[in-house]
Parts: structure tokens; sequence; C-alpha cells
């Protein structure tokens, strides 16, 4: 095949040109590159990409697009079902041979099977690489050959494994096809919103794309990554990486954190005890890709058979109310406003709220997963629906169902001062330490002082925390 026979690469969830081990494969087989992002809303089905992620693509898909155009070529971005775009474009520009890296949720596996084969039939080369895990699904096995169902083992059996691949050379110069296929433009997409701005306040806490996610690793690792085994729990403060979307989108490598958290650590810039920990987060991220690989109907179907039964109820109005973070409980009210403002929620917080929407509320997990789909930034198949599954009990490793967390305690433990709670509950502002997380139990006086009126400007809790809980226990006792 000639040298100027154009070969295709694919991006998907590797907004990236640093290791990005099949573009690189694409750029060594030595012929033109014609780089392309399909925007798919058909194939995925209710797990389209929601607002939230709808916000960070553009941002990301700008920068891509800018960086590539920096390296000497042009990005394509073409909009429809993936199955017919793609087989479009390679008649478009004669090329001889794909290139993508791997993805792992049900429809993506069946869509890309579906692909690959039918090109194959048609004489084009398709070559897959891993550009999103550490492992392979299919790589970390129990002794007897299947997959793990709890964290702790998988994460010895991960470590055990011996060597995380080198990264793959970034790339800095490609050479495009003489003339290039046609292209949408980015802005024609409508992916940001516009009345209203939802998503303002976004572009203060944000930079989406690899240059903002190496940014974000960088931060990281010279600030909170020194006490991230005891900050990590505290949403009153920066104690976290917030990698989290960087690495949804693929604009960094869970290979890159590795090593450069490594050789920090082999350093001594971070403290092995608290480096040690938070690879072992990035870990539950394999995990979680783990599970949904080898369960794949994970984000309709709980993984415990007996939760398939479970007494759900359904209420409008009290789902808003969670939706709106106005449940009159301060620190779920204040992570589903972080989750509103900023797209994102701290990790200990999406588990209050989690717990309190499937146990204090009885509402169903999935209805929570969805809103998280459509509001995170960082709203992903793998992490959303495990975590979902663990917190209502119900998934591999999971909270046990009778373990409900109390909102105020957990408030009271992890957001001692209130600080989150004001941050995000603005109403509460002037309340004090000792009753922000029990307004309802704060003297007259100093509600007043405060300027709260309970069921006016902020809300009567919606449930009575001990009858919710004693009403999951009895829903738990049914399906036992
Ligand atoms: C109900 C619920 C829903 C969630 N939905 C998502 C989601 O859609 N997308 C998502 O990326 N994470 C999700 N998480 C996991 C976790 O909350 C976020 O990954 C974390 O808060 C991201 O912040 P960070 O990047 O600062 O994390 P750090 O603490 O800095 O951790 C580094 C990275 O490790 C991974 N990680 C950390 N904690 C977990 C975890 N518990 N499970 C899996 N991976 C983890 C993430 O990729 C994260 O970016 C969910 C958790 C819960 C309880």
């Amino acid at each position: 095949m000639s040298s100027t026979t154009p070969v295709l690469f694919w991006f998907r969830q590797d907004l990236r040109l640093d290791d990005n081990p099949a573009l690189r494969a694409a750029i060594e087989t030595g012929q033109p590159v014609v780089t392309v992002f399909v925007l798919d809303d058909e194939t995925p089905g209710d797990m389209a990409y929601g607002g939230a992620s709808h916000w960070w693509l553009h941002r990301s898909l700008d920068s891509l697009g800018n960086q590539i155009k920096e390296a000497g070529s042009k990005l394509i971005l073409r909009r429809g079902d993936a199955n017919d775009v793609i087989p479009k474009l390679i008649d478009d520009v004669g090329a001889n041979h794909v290139f993508w890296n791997r993805r792992y949720a049900k429809w993506q596996v069946e869509a890309d099977k579906a692909l690959k084969q039918s090109l194959e039939d048609d004489d084009i080369k398709v070559t897959s690489c891993n550009g999103r895990l550490l492992y392979e699904p299919w790589d970390i096995k129990t002794k007897s050959g299947g997959p793990y169902r709890v964290f702790t083992p998988f994460w010895k059996a991960l470590k055990a494994e011996g060597k995380v691949r080198d990264t793959v050379t970034g790339i800095r110069k490609m050479d495009g096809p003489s003339s290039y296929p046609k292209s949408d433009k980015l802005s024609d997409w409508g992916l940001l919103p516009t009345k209203p701005n939802w998503a303002k306040s976004f572009e203060e806490v944000w930079e989406p794309g690899e240059k903002g996610a190496m940014n974000a690793l960088r931060d990281f690792l010279d600030g909170p990554a020194d006490s991230y085994k005891d900050d990590r729990n505290r949403p009153d403060r920066d104690g976290t990486s917030r990698l989290s979307p960087h690495l949804h989108f693929g604009e960094i490598s869970p290979v890159q954190i590795w090593h450069i958290v490594r050789d920090k650590m082999s350093a001594g810039d971070v403290p092995d005890s608290q480096g040690d920990v938070f690879l072992s987060e990035v870990a539950w991220r394999e995990f979680s890709y783990s599970l949904i690989y080898h369960n794949p109907d994970m984000h309709k179907k709980e993984l415990m058979e007996k939760f398939r039964d479970f007494p759900w109820k359904q209420s409008k109005k009290k789902l808003e109310a969670w939706q709106k973070g106005q449940t009159g409980y301060p620190i779920v009210d204040a992570g589903m406003r972080q989750l509103w403002r900023e797209g994102w929620m701290h990790n200990r917080v999406r588990m209050i709220v989690g717990s309190f929407l499937v146990k204090h509320l009885l509402l169903d997990w999935r209805e929570g997963m969805m809103w998280f789909w459509d509001t995170l930034v960082d709203a992903d198949e793998a992490n959303n629906t495990a975590s979902w599954q663990w917190i209502a009990g119900c998934g591999a490793d999971a909270a046990p169902y009778f373990r409900i967390f109390n909102p105020m305690t957990q408030g009271e433990k992890f957001d001692p001062d209130g600080d989150y709670v004001r941050k995000y509950v603005e109403e509460l502002k002037d309340m004090p330490a000792k009753h922000i997380h029990t307004p309802w139990e704060a003297p007259k006086d100093v509600l007043k002082k405060a300027g709260v009126e309970l069921g006016k400007t902020y809300p009567e809790p919606i449930v009575e925390h001990k009858q919710a809980r004693q009403d999951a226990l009895d829903a738990y006792q049914s399906i036992k």
C-alpha cells in the first residue's frame, strides 16, 4: 500500500495526544493520519452524554482541535450513528486501516465488535489498543480464573500483576492527508447551554483538555497529595485531585498518573502512605470497569438478585427536593447544590446523598444514577453504575444495606465547622457550627440571629430521620 494512503484514527474517550497507544500506532504506520471524533447520540441509548458532559466535551474537543492544529493537522468532526459515519469517512478519504482505543460498557463493546467485523469484511484493517485502563478487565483474575467481586483482593492482585505498561511517546507532529474531508463545526453542535447558561460557574472551576488534566495532577501533587489519606474525606478541604472528568474523557491516562505518582513517591516528594491510598482509589476505577465489563447489564439490574424485588417508592416531589438540594438536611442539600453549581461533588458527599436517596427516601438508585449522569462532568458509565449499586447495597463489595448513613453525624464528622454547607447553602451562611447540621434543633434565637426561618428561608426536613431509618430497615426485611 502506498505511504500516501491515509489511515483513520477515531478519538472516543481518549482526548489526548500524550500516552495514546492507538494514535501512536496509527502514526507509526508512516501513512498520513486522519483524526476524527464522532458525536453519536443514537448508539448509546440512555447512556448518551448528559448536559454537563456536553459542556465538558465541547471544551475538551476545542482544546484537542487546537493541539492537533499545532501539530500540523486537523481534527474532523462528524455527527451521527458511528457505525455509519466511520465507514462513510473511510470511503471519503480512501483509508485502509482504522485505529481506536478500546471501550468497555455493553453498548460500546457491542457497537465496536459489529463495526470491526463489517470493516474487516470490507478488507479494512482494524487495530485496537488499551488506552483507558492500567490493565484490561480480563487481565486481573481470581485463582479460579474469574473476575473479582471484592475490591481488596482485586487491588492486591493488580499490584501483584507486576508492571504497568510504560507510557507511549506523545505526539507533537502529525502528517495529515493531502486534502481533508468535510468536517462539522463544533459550535454548530449546540453542546453549550445558552439560556439559561447553567454552566457559567463551571468555567470558574474547570480547565477541560489535556493541559488542564496535567495542571490538575501537578496541583494535586504539589499540595493535597501530602495529606490525601486524611483529607480525602473532608469536603470542606481541597483534599482530592479532581481528576475524575479528565480521566473520564481520557485527557490523561491512568498509566500516566500511575508512573508520575510512583516517581514522586520514589523521590520522597509524596509519602508512600499517602500515594498508595491515592493509587488505590485509581484502582477503584479499574475495579468498576472490571465489574461493568463482566456484568454488562449492571446499569439496569442489581448485581445481588434479591434486590431486584426491592419495594422502591415513587415520589416526584421527594425526588425533586433531592435534585434541587431542598431536603432540609444541610449536608445533603450542600452536595446536591455543589453538583448543580460545579458539575461535580465530593466523594464523601456523593455517598451521603446517595444513601439518603435510596434509604431515607426509598427511591430507586437508578433515579439517582440517571440524575448524576445528566449533571456530573465526570459522569462515567463504570464508576457511576458501580458506585450507585455500592451505595444501594446491591452491588459488588457493597456497603451492607442496613448500614444507614446518618446525615447529621456525617456532617458533623466530615464538615465539623460547617464551611462546606455554608459555601453551598447560602441560606445557612450565618448559622453557627454547633447547629449547622441540625437547624431544626437550634433554639429560636439562634435561628433568628442567623436569619433562618425553617419552612420559609430553608426547608424543614422532608422526612424524619428515625422514622425513615426504620422504614428502610422494614423494606430490607421484606426482601431478606
Ligand atoms: C453515588 C456515586 C456516584 C459516583 N459517580 C461517579 C462518576 O460518574 N464518575 C466518576 O469518575 N466517579 C464517580 N464516583 C466516584 C468518586 O466519587 C469520584 O471518582 C471522585 O469523587 C472524583 O474526585 P477526584 O477526582 O478528586 O478523586 P480522587 O480522590 O482524587 O481520586 C482519583 C481518581 O480515582 C478514581 N476514584 C476515586 N474514588 C473512586 C471511587 N469510589 N470509585 C471509582 N473510582 C474512584 C477517580 O477516577 C478519581 O478521579 C461516584 C461515587 C459515588 C458514591
